[in-house]
């Protein structure tokens, strides 16, 4: 099993035909809201792919709380390790304009909350095979359970993002890094090579490796009609978790890129981010095209 200790969010997207400046009203054309946050679209995206995904973090005590528990419940995540805690669960308002420019505004709220892990969430995380995490959630619990995660025999997969400097005590434990290009410039040479398995996303061209032995590999991307590549990197972070575990899938990292790839270009072909990554269906029958 997978368990994700990361952020979930609330996405609160309006639609207009310019941003408004400091002061300036404008009239919106649309507005949508979509449950978010990494840790929960990697979460769900993992189980889509076929695995066992336990989710920790926490939602507010707000009206959309229930909304962000739902949606982790439809993908038959286990919610039950998400604590609720008082004030606005974590949001993101975003404007977007008729050019497709953003602004936004992000509010961590409960996110911010998420501050030490109970004995429940630790046996939970001694049984897993896998801790994915993401630092949208203070780094002191991403360092404490990704600790734990080591001398419990789970491997400590990282998406460092937004990218922010790695604490040694966090860096030596993780075992495999999911960047994308940004993340790996803003990270630097340093911290790649402290850790053993480095996974960098290309967007459509695709995703390389770097292994302990300093095996190097890229992998293509599958060509489709992209819409929308919001998502794409949390599908491939959550896909390549739900086959990192060699008990499950042997067939070493050539083989998981290729399914991370798959599912990370499904994505963007729908727009969304946790509801628009792939079911592991869906990858198989592109990966066979
Ligand atoms: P991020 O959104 O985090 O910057 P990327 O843009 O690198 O991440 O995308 C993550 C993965 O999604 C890529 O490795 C690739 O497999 C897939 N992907 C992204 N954009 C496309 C695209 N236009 N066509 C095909 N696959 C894509």
């Amino acid at each position: 099993s997978i368990l994700v200790v990361g952020s979930i969010n609330m996405d609160l997207v309006a639609t207009a035909p310019q941003l408004p400046t400091p002061g300036e009203t404008v009239l919106g054309t649309s507005f949508t809201t979509t449950p978010g946050g990494k840790g929960a679209n990697q979460a769900i995206a993992a189980a889509k792919a076929g695995a066992d995904v336990v989710f920790v973090g926490a939602v507010g005590d707000d009206t959309f709380a229930l909304e962000l528990r739902e949606v982790l419940v439809d993908a038959e995540v286990d919610s039950e390790h998400l604590r609720e805690v008082a004030g606005p669960s974590g949001i993101a308002t975003i404007t977007v304009d008729g050019d497709g420019q953003n602004s936004i505004v992000v509010v961590s709220g409960a996110n911010s909350r998420v501050i030490g892990l109970t004995d429940d969430d630790l046996e939970a995380l001694t049984g897993a095979d896998v801790l994915l995490c993401q630092l949208e959630i203070p780094l002191d619990t991403v360092t404490t359970a990704a600790q734990h995660a080591a001398r419990s025999n789970t491997t400590v997969m990282l998406n460092p993002s937004p990218a922010q400097t790695l604490p040694p005590a966090l860096l030596e434990v993780v075992e495999v890094l999911i960047v994308n290009e940004t993340e790996e410039e803003q990270l630097g040479e340093g911290t790649l090579d402290a850790v053993p398995h480095v996974v960098t996303t290309l967007g459509a061209t695709g995703a390389r490796y770097r292994g302990p032995d300093g095996e190097r590999l890229h992998v293509g991307s599958p060509i489709v009609d992209s819409v929308d590549t919001t998502g794409a990197g949390d599908a491939f972070a959550g896909a390549l978790a739900s086959v990192w575990n060699p008990s499950v899938w042997n067939r070493g990292p050539r083989d998981a890129l290729a399914f991370a790839c798959a599912a990370g270009a499904l994505a963007t072909t729908r727009p969304g981010a946790s509801s628009a990554s792939p079911t592991r269906p869906e990858i198989e029958a592109l990966l066979r095209k």
